[in-house]
């Protein structure tokens, strides 16, 4: 199993062993479904992301009247599977990639519309890395030299051993319960980053970098704040939870919830003020370059805090609040995407996967489920996390693809001449995201995220930068189910 995403089990750290051992397996609780109501409210959704189609879907179900509205043309905002750009069949997940078996709202529509689960497609090979100027590969249990300087003891754990070690031993299993965050021993984790609580805990300089070039959460590790990614990016390691993806495309979850909604929702409307009177709130947007308004009893915003920003909010939104969404953090990710005629790793005996130090960031290989085969078409992904993403959002396909190559050949020294074509997806210059997903910084948690997600009259919030599990499919759709409740609770 690969470092570089969330699909593995890392291993249980000690707080999970005795959680385990306890009996005690904390889950995080899918939420009650709303009681049809005797009130029906005319509620607007903004946005067709996973928050606001779980907000529309079970509001719709309560007897509400919703119309959702939505700037793209399709449903699933940063849930997107590519698909015409490759041959073959092939495709590749540009957005969320790992769902995990913790995700208990997630699973209740996956398992309403009936969708199958798949494994992450593991060869059994050998994963790749080019850290510190050095390629080399290693297989599950391998001890090898890692570069970064590591003391011996570091050198012997590992990356995984790593995790262990300074971080997840270093976790109650409350991290793992959404709704503790507000408990001061995990609070108290919101003042330091994930590097400083690792420095904190005896890690080396060379262990922070080891696992900032080999984790999925690496590009993050000098920013984001300790409480942010355990409440976030840990649960699923913590109770020992499995990854999984959508045998098909993870797009199939947001497409499946909007032809339920398909009545209700309007594609292709960007909105750009929202205005909040006694009795009504009133929504304008442009659509085909034409104003369009629409007035509700209440209304669900659910766009990313990145783009809210820059949205004429009337009556302004209370000082605080505004401050919230203007400053919270976020990290931004571009994705390129590489068609190759034949998974030629194979010839190696390596999956194709590479963790690297270079400028394209981390090497993934797509379908997420289809471990691939020697002679069979395949798509090499290089994953940019941080600054260098913005740059590369204002850099011509071309040039990217071009550059992408370039360093790729250090890893895949064959990739130019199997190369078929490939596609960007840069998430930092999408206009509708402008970012990648927030990452809140310390003091942003126990700061901002109260603020973030509390209703401000007839205008309530949500999204995944509301949620404790932030970045994350699953706190998408919590935030959604949590408005409608806020929502229906209104209404009674
Ligand atoms: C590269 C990447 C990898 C990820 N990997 C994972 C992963 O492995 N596992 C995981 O669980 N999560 C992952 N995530 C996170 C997950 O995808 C998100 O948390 C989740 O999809 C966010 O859903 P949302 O509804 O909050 O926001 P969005 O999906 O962004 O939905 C907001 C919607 O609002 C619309 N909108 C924005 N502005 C306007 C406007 N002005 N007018 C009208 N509509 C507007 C947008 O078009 C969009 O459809 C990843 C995200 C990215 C970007």
């Amino acid at each position: 199993m690969t470092e570089l995403t969330r699909r593995q089990v890392v291993g249980l750290g000690a707080a999970a062993a005795a959680s385990l051992a306890s009996g005690w397996r904390p889950l995080a609780a899918a939420s009650e479904r709303l009681a049809p109501t005797r009130q029906p409210q005319r509620v607007l959704v903004i946005g067709a992301g996973l928050a606001g189609l779980a907000a529309a879907w079970e509001l719709v179900e309560a007897g509400h009247e919703v119309t959702v509205l939505e700037a793209r043309s399709r449903p699933g905002g940063r849930i997107r599977t590519l698909r015409s750009a490759f041959a073959d069949g092939l495709h590749a997940e540009a957005g969320g990639m790992a769902f995990s078996t913790h995700d208990a709202n997630a699973g209740r529509y996956i398992d309403a519309l009936g969708l199958v689960r798949g494994e992450f497609g593991e060869a059994g090979l050998r994963d790749l890395y080019h850290l510190g100027d050095r390629r080399f590969s290693k297989g599950p249990g391998e001890r090898i030299n890692w570069p970064y300087g590591l003391t011996p003891e570091e050198n012997q754990l590992g990356p995984r051993g790593l995790v262990n070690q300074y971080i997840l031993d270093g976790l109650t299993p409350e991290a793992a319960v959404p709704e503790a965050w507000q408990q001061a021993q995990l609070s108290v984790l919101d003042s330091v980053t994930l590097a400083d609580f690792m420095r904190a805990r005896g890690a080396s300089e060379g262990a922070v970098r080891l696992l900032s070039n080999t984790m999925w959460f690496g590009a993050a590790i000098e920013v984001a704040s300790m409480m942010s990614i355990a409440m976030a990016d840990f649960p699923s390691q913590i109770v020992g939870a499995a990854g999984f993806v959508l045998q098909g495309g993870n797009e199939q979850l947001p497409r499946g919830m909007a032809a339920r909604l398909s009545r209700n929702i309007r594609y292709g409307i960007e909105v750009g003020a929202i205005q909040e009177g006694h009795e009504q709130v009133r929504v304008h947007g442009r659509q085909a370059g034409e104003e369009r308004a629409f007035t509700a009893d209440r209304l669900i915003c659910t766009i990313p805090a990145s783009v809210l920003r820059d949205i004429d909010i009337a009556p302004a939104l209370p000082a605080e609040q505004a401050r919230a969404i203007s400053e919270l953090n976020y990290l931004g990710v571009a994705r390129t995407f590489l068609q190759v005629r034949r998974a030629f790793w194979f010839d190696e005996g390596v999956s194709g996967r590479a963790h690297t130090d270079l400028p394209i960031g981390q090497i993934e290989r797509h379908p997420l489920s289809d471990p691939g085969a020697p002679d069979a078409r395949s798509i090499l992904e290089s994953h940019v996390r941080g600054p260098h993403a913005y740059e590369l959002g204002e850099t011509p396909q071309a040039d990217v693809l071009e550059a992408t190559l370039v360093d790729m050949e250090r890893v895949h020294p064959q990739i130019r001449h199997e190369y078929e074509g490939g596609i960007t997806k840069s998430w930092t210059s999408d206009p509708y995201v402008r970012s990648g997903f927030s990452m809140a910084t310390p003091g942003q948690v126990t700061g901002f995220l109260e603020t973030l997600k509390k209703p401000r009259g007839r205008i309530h919030f949500a999204g995944e930068h509301t949620s404790i599990m932030r970045a994350t499919m699953e706190g998408a759709l919590r935030s959604g189910v949590r408005a409608a409740s806020e929502v229906h609770g209104a209404s009674t």
